[in-house]
């Protein structure tokens, strides 16, 4: 059985074919600048990569050209469309209809159009991307894989802010959180590792990629998150500024004669370590920058691992304790350097780190020592392999 994944953006959509039998790739892709010009890039398993400039003026025209590239005589990976047997498309905000993912239909389209207040970047270009596929493939099952459903366990105390009750009641402002499908993705495997899998648990996993978060997750349910209502709250970020004084949204405005959104630019694109640092959002220039002294990349990397420790401080008091442990994404799938400045923080829990084991790149490892209390772990994340399984439990 095949699970074509779709992650659409307001000007590019990520894909992956997956055999779900062998969880294997079949062949991913992007297209970009959709609506600009146009670009696909598309990698069939075992074969070169495959690069065009193709005008694409809307995400329609893109499907069709990965449907091209999907089924092309030379590139391509099957035979011909009926050998894709389900659609999973990455949703990011579900508010809160959606505490799972679901089989699109007209009503749960019109249910998701509902929440594009909520997301106003991506879930519109979600939506054409579903309408998109559901023109070219109006045969083939969709489902809905929300970035926020995990978090819809939460409880009320952890998701409320301490604004008046009618902002929540009218316009359903609380914390939602983000990154729901890779925390849920690691927590079950964490637990699996664990052995502590349909028993009493509490794992603590951090994101740590250009967009980061930190979930508690106590007997396999998110209990509370670092992103909020948006993304931009919690972790300091790639380019976002995580957690700050509301009252400077404000006082920049003031100051530089900004619009409202202009300063919410700044926060979300022109901030975080990037902008601290000045040299970049990559953590791999922020290395090698901090290694040759610079004294702002070296304050940008204290900060965010200062930051992502304080989360995990606040998450064993919120669980009140935690057996394990688990870094996951680009950075901390990788970044060795930064996993052990944030356990720098964690020796109050008994953690030790083992530097060698700590030098894993990309994956899955115990990077603590044997007698360490709580054990932390590397474990790459897999969202699209995450949307594929949610995608077949519904529609098999
Ligand atoms: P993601 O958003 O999960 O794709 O993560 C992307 C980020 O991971 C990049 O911006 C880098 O900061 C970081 N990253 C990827 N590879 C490495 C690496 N080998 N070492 C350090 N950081 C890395």
């Amino acid at each position: 059985m095949n699970v074509f994944v779709v992650n659409c953006g307001s000007s590019s959509l990520k894909y992956q074919l997956i055999n779900i039998d062998t969880e294997a790739v079949i062949a991913k892709g992007i297209c970009e600048r959709i609506g600009i010009d146009g670009r696909l890039k598309h990698k069939p398993t075992g074969k070169e990569e495959v690069s065009k400039e193709v005008a694409m003026p809307d995400h329609k025209s893109a499907v069709s050209y990965v449907l091209e590239a999907l089924t092309d005589s030379s590139y391509g990976v099957i035979k011909d469309l009926s050998e894709i047997d389900a659609i999973g498309h990455r949703v990011v905000h579900g508010g809160e209809k959606f505490a799972s993912s679901v089989v699109i239909t007209d009503d749960v389209i019109k249910a998701i159009e509902e929440c594009n207040d909520l997301a106003p970047l991506h879930n519109p270009a979600n939506l054409i991307g579903i309408a998109a596929c559901g023109e070219l493939m109006p045969q083939v099952p969709m489902v809905a894989v929300f970035d926020t459903a995990f978090h819809q366990t939460m409880p009320k105390k952890a998701y409320m802010y301490g604004l008046a009750y009618e902002y929540y009641e009218e316009y359903k402002i609380r914390k939602y959180g983000f990154h729901g499908t890779s925390h849920s993705f690691v927590s079950k495997r964490l637990i699996e590792i664990l052995g502590k899998t349909g028993q009493t648990s509490k794992v603590i996993i951090c994101h740590l990629g250009n967009g980061a978060s930190v979930t508690a997750v106590q007997d396999g349910r998110s209990v509370d998150t670092s992103m909020g209502f948006t993304p931009l709250d919690g972790l300091i970020m790639g380019t976002r500024t995580g957690s700050i004084d509301p009252a400077v949204v404000q006082y920049i405005a003031d100051k530089k004669g900004y619009t409202i959104d202009e300063v919410m630019d700044v926060l979300n694109k022109k901030s975080g370590v990037d902008g601290l640092s000045g040299v970049s959002s990559d953590f791999r220039d922020l290395d090698e920058a901090s290694m040759a002294g610079d004294e702002k990349a070296i304050l940008a990397l204290e900060m965010f691992a200062y930051r992502a420790a304080q989360y995990i401080g606040a998450y064993v008091a919120s669980m009140n304790g935690v057996d394990a442990i688990a870094f996951t994404a680009g950075i901390g799938e990788n970044d060795d350097k930064v996993r052990a400045a944030i356990c720098q923080y964690l020796g109050y829990l008994g953690i030790t780190l083992d530097e060698e084991a700590n030098k894993v790149r990309g994956k899955e490892a115990k990077i603590t020592t044997a007698d360490s209390k709580v054990p932390v772990y590397a474990i790459p994340t897999n969202e699209e392999l995450a949307i594929a399984r949610e995608t077949v439990a519904l529609v098999k």
